[in-house]
C-alpha cells in the first residue's frame, strides 16, 4: 500500500542547526519580488533568521561561516503540488525527498497523501523534527480516506472533515464530489481553518467549474481543469466527439488539448469578468504547467538528460506508454496533438500571466512522478514555464517562495514564518553559485552548459550548492549523489 518511509537522518547528513550561522557576502533574492541586493550577511541562530545586514562585515568569532561570496541566496522553494510517490512508481521516500531537497525545495504540499493518512502524518512529524532528510510536509487528504469509506452526503462530509481535523491534517484534496457534498467539505474545512485544493475532474466540471468552486470558498485550483469551463460563453459542455471515453487516457489528454480554445476569447468581457471575480475571491492558482509538458513535446520529456542517472528503473517503467497507467497516454501521440497542446498552453499561460498582473496568487506545483516528470527536476521546469508564461524571473521566484508560503499559512490561518528572507523567519534557504535570474536552467541538478570566457571552452555549471532547512545545512550535490547511489543499487 505505501512506499518505504525515509530512513533516519544519519550523522553527517546535514550540518547544524548552529548556535550561530553566518552566511557571508551573498547576493540576496528575498522572495518578495524585490530586486537582488548584495553583498548581504545573513545571521541565523538555531533554526531562525536573526538578522540580514548589507555590506562587508566580519562574522562573530563563535559563528559557523558559509562564505557565499559570488553566490545567490533565496528562500527555500515551496512545491504546492508534490506527491511523495507510491508503490506504482516504486520510489522510496528517501529518493523523492532527496531529489526535492537537492533542488532547493524545503516545503511541499502533499495533495492526497496517497501513502495513507497515518503514513503521511508520521513523515510530516519526522520531517518537522528533522529526524529525516525531507522538506516540510503539509498533508492534504482525499475525502474517503477513513474507515467509513466514500463521503456521499453533506453530513458525512462534515463528519469526515471533523475526523481529519482531529488527526492533524492540513487540508483536503478534492476532486469529483457532487456539488452539495463539495460545498459541505469546503465549508467545514474553512470553519476549521483547514485548506482545500481541488483537481476538478472533467466528470464534474459541468456542475462545478473553477468559479463555482471558488464561490464555495475553495482555496486553490490544482492544474487547470474547470477554468476553461468557467470561461465558456457559447456552450456548457466540452466539445466531445461521439466516440470519446474519459477512461481512455488518450481521449482524455488529447481532447483536453483542444479545450482552452473553446473558452471565451482572451481579453473578452467574459474572460475579464470571470478573472476579476476569481481575484475578488482571493482564489489561488497552482497550475502545474510542467506535468502536461509531454503533451506538447513528448520526446523532450521522455529523453530529458537527467533520466539516465537519476530516474529509478521502476519509475522509468511506470512512465512507459500504457493504457492502464494514469498519465501514460502517449501510446499514439501525434504531431497534431502536440500542435493543439502548444496552442492550449498559450491561452492558459496568457490567463496565468494576467492573473498575476492583476494581483492574483499563482504558486508553483510540479505534480512530479507522472508523465516523465522526475521529482525536483520537474519543479525547476515549472519555474521555466512560468517565465515562458510572461513572468519576470523575480515574479517566478516570488511564486516559488512567498506565494506558496502565503497560501499554506493562510489556509491554516497561521502566521507565515517561511518563504521570504527576513529576521524571525525560519532559516529555509537555497544557495546557488550561478545567477538564477539569468538562467533557471542552472538550478537543475544536472546544471546547464555555459561557455567559460577565460578558457573559451564550454562547461557544465550550476546545480544548487546548499539547501538549508530549519537551520540545517545540506550539501545539495551530496544529496544528488545519494540519489544516484539509490538508482545504481536498483539497477544492479
Ligand atoms: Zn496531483
Amino acid at each position: 500500500m505505501s512506499i518505504k518511509p525515509a530512513p533516519e537522518r544519519k550523522p553527517g547528513e546535514g550540518q547544524g542547526p548552529f548556535k550561530k550561522l553566518f552566511i557571508k557576502g551573498a547576493t540576496m533574492i528575498d522572495g518578495t519580488g524585490a530586486p537582488p541586493r548584495g553583498p548581504v550577511n545573513i545571521i541565523i541562530e538555531g533554526n531562525q533568521i536573526k538578522d540580514v545586514k548589507g555590506g562587508i562585515e566580519s562574522p562573530p568569532e563563535d559563528a559557523q561561516v558559509i562564505d557565499a561570496n559570488g553566490m545567490y541566496v533565496m528562500p527555500g522553494f515551496v512545491d504546492t503540488h508534490a506527491h511523495i510517490g507510491g508503490e506504482a512508481q516504486g520510489t522510496p521516500a528517501e529518493y523523492v525527498y532527496k531529489l526535492w531537497m537537492a533542488h532547493g525545495v524545503t516545503t511541499i504540499r502533499e495533495p492526497g497523501s496517497g501513502n495513507g493518512v497515518d503514513w503521511t502524518l508520521s513523515e510530516k512529524e519526522r520531517s518537522a523534527s528533522n529526524k529525516i532528510v525531507a522538506p516540510r510536509i503539509s498533508a492534504y487528504i482525499r475525502p474517503g480516506m477513513w474507515e467509513r469509506g466514500a463521503v456521499r452526503t453533506q453530513e458525512e462530509a462534515r463528519d469526515f472533515v471533523r475526523w481529519a481535523d482531529t488527526k492533524g491534517v492540513n487540508g483536503f484534496k478534492l476532486s469529483s464530489s457532487d456539488p452539495h457534498v463539495l460545498k459541505a467539505l469546503i465549508d467545514e474545512a474553512n470553519q476549521r481553518e483547514l485548506g482545500s485544493a481541488a483537481h476538478l475532474e472533467q466528470t464534474i466540471v459541468t456542475r462545478t467549474n473553477a468559479l463555482d468552486a471558488a464561490r464555495m470558498g475553495l482555496g486553490s485550483l490544482e492544474h487547470w481543469y474547470g477554468l476553461p469551463e468557467a470561461l465558456y460563453d457559447d456552450r456548457l459542455v466540452q466539445h466531445y466527439p461521439a466516440d470519446y471515453n474519459y477512461t481512455n487516457e488518450y481521449d482524455r489528454f488529447s481532447r483536453a488539448g483542444r479545450l482552452w480554445k473553446q473558452a471565451a476569447a482572451l481579453g473578452s468581457d467574459k474572460w475579464n469578468t470571470v478573472m476579476n471575480e476569481l481575484l475578488n475571491l482571493n482564489f489561488t492558482l497552482s497550475p502545474t504547467l510542467t506535468i502536461y509538458e509531454a503533451t506538447r513535446d513528448v520526446m523532450r520529456a521522455r529523453e530529458a538528460e537527467w533520466h539516465g542517472t537519476y530516474t529509478l528503473p521502476s519509475l522509468r517503467d511506470f512512465f512507459q506508454p500504457d493504457p492502464e497507467s494514469h498519465g501514460s497516454f502517449f501510446f499514439d501521440w501525434t504531431t497534431a496533438d502536440e500542435v493543439a497542446w502548444k496552442e492550449n498552453y498559450k491561452l492558459w499561460m496568457a490567463f496565468l500571466n494576467e492573473y498575476k498582473n492583476r494581483g492574483g496568487r499563482v504558486t508553483t506545483g510540479s505534480d512530479s512522478g507522472f508523465i516523465y516528470k522526475l521529482y525536483g527536476f520537474g519543479y525547476i521546469r515549472e519555474l521555466e514555464l512560468l517565465q515562458e508564461s510572461g513572468f519576470h524571473p523575480l515574479e517566478v521566484i516570488r511564486s516559488a517562495t512567498m506565494n506558496g508560503a502565503e497560501l499554506l499559512s493562510e489556509e491554516n490561518n497561521i502566521p507565515m514564518d517561511f518563504g521570504v528572507i527576513r529576521p524571525n523567519m525560519l532559516a529555509d534557504l537555497v544557495l546557488v553559485g550561478e545567477n538564477p535570474l539569468h538562467n533557471f536552467k542552472t538550478l537543475y541538478g544536472t546544471g546547464t552548459i555555459k561557455l567559460n570566457p577565460e578558457t573559451n571552452k564550454v562547461e557544465r555549471v550550476g546545480g544548487v550548492e546548499y539547501t538549508i532547512k530549519d537551520g540545517i545545512v545540506y550539501d545539495a550535490k551530496e544529496l544528488l549523489s545519494d540519489v544516484e547511489q539509490i538508482v545504481n543499487d536498483a539497477k544492479e
